[in-house]
């Protein structure tokens, strides 16, 4: 089956409002491309940055929500609060946040199943550390993960799940492009179990150091819909080179 890809790029708290317009506007000066592009910058951009995408095809996210619909949480968001704003999307499980601040799967779930409910699609992200890659349990780790993070009853094209080797983010190294496929249909594999053959229509992204240098050979496999970009998410010509290289033959 063949899936748009889908090109999403997390902000991080990185950036401040001048700067942030700035890259959009690069972003939107480059015109048409045949996949869905999605930017997910700090909170405090949301409003600005959804206003300037107005009318344009490229897409606004959170980059995390909190499980409740409402509430006394500080310092929270909620999945109607980016809704409200313009968010199509959001980021959960992120592991700078299951690292940074404790996000368990069953918490991850919860975030994800309020998203729906707030009519966002989730982006569930999943990982191995390093020691988890290098003694083998890389599989049997983002399986436990996707398993445990994913809202019950949720159809195949109502969430995205995102592969993010904890060791590849930020750091300049990925996985070979067959470590990549390997995982990613295993995680295909987990997810036609759970959900039938809508496990098809689910996009499936890759994270952790993609560049443009490296874009082509691993947006391209078989079961890489896209992917979550960081760093490079920051600057304009690489997060579009790196959209442009993942529309080359996905087999
Ligand atoms: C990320 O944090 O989601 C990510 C993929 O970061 P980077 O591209 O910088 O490795």
């Amino acid at each position: 089956m063949s899936r748009r890809k889908l090109i999403a790029g997390n902000w991080k708290m990185n950036g401040l409002r001048e700067e942030s317009a700035r890259l959009v506007s690069a972003l939107l000066a480059k015109g048409k491309i045949d996949a869905d592009i999605l930017l997910c910058p700090s909170a405090t951009m949301l409003d600005e940055v959804g206003k300037m995408l107005q009318g344009s095809p490229l897409m606004l996210g959170g980059q995390d929500c909190h499980g409740a619909p409402s509430g006394a949480f500080t310092g929270d968001i909620s999945a109607a609060q980016l809704k409200d704003v313009g968010c199509s999307h959001v980021i959960v499980g992120h592991s700078e946040r299951r690292g940074g601040h404790g996000e368990t799967d069953g918490l991850v779930a919860a975030k994800a199943q309020a998203a729906l409910a707030a009519g966002l699609c989730p982006i569930v992200c999943v990982g191995e550390n390093e020691a988890q890659r290098k003694s083998g349990d890389a599989l049997a780790v983002v399986g436990r993960q996707l398993a445990g993070s994913l809202p019950p009853g949720a159809k195949g094209s109502q969430f995205v799940v995102a592969y993010e080797p904890v060791w590849a983010i930020g750091s300049g190294r990925t996985p070979t492009p067959g470590e990549v496929q390997e995982v990613h249909a295993y995680l295909r594999k987990i997810l036609t179990d759970r959900i039938g053959e809508g496990a098809h229509s689910t996009r499936i992204l890759y994270g952790g150091s993609v560049k443009p240098a490296n874009a082509g050979e691993l947006m391209t496999l078989p079961d890489v819909d896209g992917g979550l970009i960081g760093g490079a998410s920051l600057d304009a010509e690489a997060f579009w080179a790196i959209a442009l290289a993942s529309l080359t033959v996905n087999a």
